[in-house]
């Protein structure tokens, strides 16, 4: 690190949403020692500290994995989040009209949750809290991130800061500014988009009766849906977040519903298993693509989070990807510290794109599948639907190998058994 001193900042973070903010955390955290800037266009929030914090009606949610969880209890911040998270311990797949069922357990797996919901105000909470307190983390907020130069073993970033133009100079700089990243534009890096023609309608329900903790994944003709478990606030124990995916026409209908015939709809698209719904919250809408950059390494820069990959949210595995993302990316990071080589070296951003790159691959390939095996618009796949819906649940080490997509601890897909279970089923 001998000429580390002539630059502003040894790695800036462009965008400090869940990825942004948990990967400077990370940095400090389990590799110590680089001075890290944060850029954020938003004001850091004004909200009360984790210790004041009320769940809302109306918060987004965010389904974690087991391995996010472990991934959060290396960064010391699982305890924290774990106040407000609601434990997923059994997941039922369905599919509207037909007979296939599949039912994951927790105890299956010698494990107390397949995964866990948490909102992502409470997230945010939690992760400022912790950042606050690492001196080696500046915040540039409100700022704009807008452009970056390349430069002899790094980079030269554009700011605007209270309308004001600046520079920073950086040994790397991680682009995290989300799935529309104006910086992944501005460095001329192409995605591929493949449009699901769909929107993802969010938010939070209640049900007449508890929901024990049960993650519904339901597959209807008309597209996928998710209802997710939450703890605390109003409606305790009896309070969801509901992931609908609806056609452009099917939303306007329901848009133009109020409350009572909102849940009349949900109703007879979920049907009785959770009996009456009887709330349904504020809701917000995003329409539905696969978007992956061309390219998430380059000399002295790293794509993360959405602005390297963005999936459908039905399988709610975009931020667990993005979080095992970011751990390679401190891995790559430790490298270079113990190798003396500058953090920004494509040999070690490689070993990032290297690691990463699989995982990516077959978690976009599980999720995209998923869609369109079980999406909608394919009336003619329905017998292979229920026989792979049945055939999950009958062949035990089929339904492993699910099971540790879902809980996002599989290295591997069907062709890279992880255990010696799953090994017997795809041999
Ligand atoms: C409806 C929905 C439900 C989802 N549910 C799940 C789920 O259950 N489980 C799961 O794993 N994933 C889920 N995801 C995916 C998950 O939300 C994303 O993976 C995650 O939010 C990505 O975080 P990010 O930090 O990369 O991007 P963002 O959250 O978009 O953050 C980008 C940040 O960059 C800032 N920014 C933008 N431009 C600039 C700039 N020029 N300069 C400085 N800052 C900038 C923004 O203000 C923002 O704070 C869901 C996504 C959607 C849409």
């Amino acid at each position: 690190m001998a000429d580390r001193q002539a630059w502003d900042t040894d790695i800036l973070i462009a965008g400090g949403g869940l990825a942004g903010a948990t990967l400077a955390l990370a940095i400090c955290r389990l590799v110590p020692g680089y001075r890290v800037t944060v850029v954020e266009a938003f004001p850091l929030s004004g909200d009360p500290a984790p210790g004041d914090y009320q769940p809302s009606y109306d918060a987004r949610s965010t389904a974690l994995s087991w391995g996010s969880r472990q991934i959060f209890e290396r960064l010391g911040l699982w305890p924290s989040i774990s106040a407000q998270a609601a434990a997923i311990r059994h997941i039922h797949v369905s599919e509207k009209g037909r007979f296939g069922v599949t039912r994951l357990d927790a105890s299956d797996h010698q494990q107390p949750a397949l995964g866990y919901v948490a909102d992502n105000r409470w997230l945010g909470l939690c992760l400022m809290e912790s950042l606050a307190q690492q001196p080696d983390i500046h915040w540039l907020a409100p700022a704009q991130a807008e452009g970056v130069t390349s430069l002899q073993g790094g980079v030269r970033v554009m700011i605007r800061q209270d309308g004001e133009a600046r520079s920073l100079t950086s040994r790397c700089l991680v682009v995290a500014d989300g799935g529309r990243s104006g910086l992944r534009e501005a460095l001329g890096i192409g995605i591929q988009k493949e449009d699901y023609g769909q929107y993802a309608l969010i938010a939070n329900v209640s049900t007449e009766q508890p929901h024990q903790g049960v993650a519904w994944e339901r597959f209807t003709e008309r597209g996928p849906m998710a209802l997710l478990p939450q703890v605390g606030g109003p409606e305790d124990g009896h309070r969801s977040a509901l992931v609908w995916t609806l056609s452009p026409a099917d939303l306007e209908e329901v848009l133009a519903l109020d409350e009572a015939g909102r849940c009349a709809r949900l109703q007879q698209v979920f049907g009785w298993r959770l009996g009456r719904f009887t709330r349904f919250g504020e809701s917000h809408h995003y329409p539905l693509a696969l978007t992956t950059a061309n390219e998430c390494v380059r000399p002295g820069v790293a794509l993360v989070g959405n602005a390297a990959h963005a999936l459908h949210p039905v399988a709610g595995q975009g931020f667990n990807l993005a979080l095992r993302g970011l751990m390679a990316l401190v891995e790559a990071f430790r490298f270079a510290r113990d190798n003396d080589m500058p953090p920004g070296d494509l040999r070690v951003l490689e070993r990032y794109r290297q690691q990463h790159a699989p995982d990516q691959q077959q978690t976009i390939g599980f999720s995209d599948s998923l869609i369109r095996l079980f999406g909608g618009g394919y009336p003619a796949l329905g017998p292979v639907r229920n026989a792979g819906l049945a055939g999950l649940d009958i062949v035990p080490g089929a339904k492993h190998w699910f099971a540790r997509r879902a809980m996002g601890v599989a290295a591997g897909g069907p062709s890279r058994p992880s255990s010696d279970r799953d090994r017997e089923h795809w041999q």
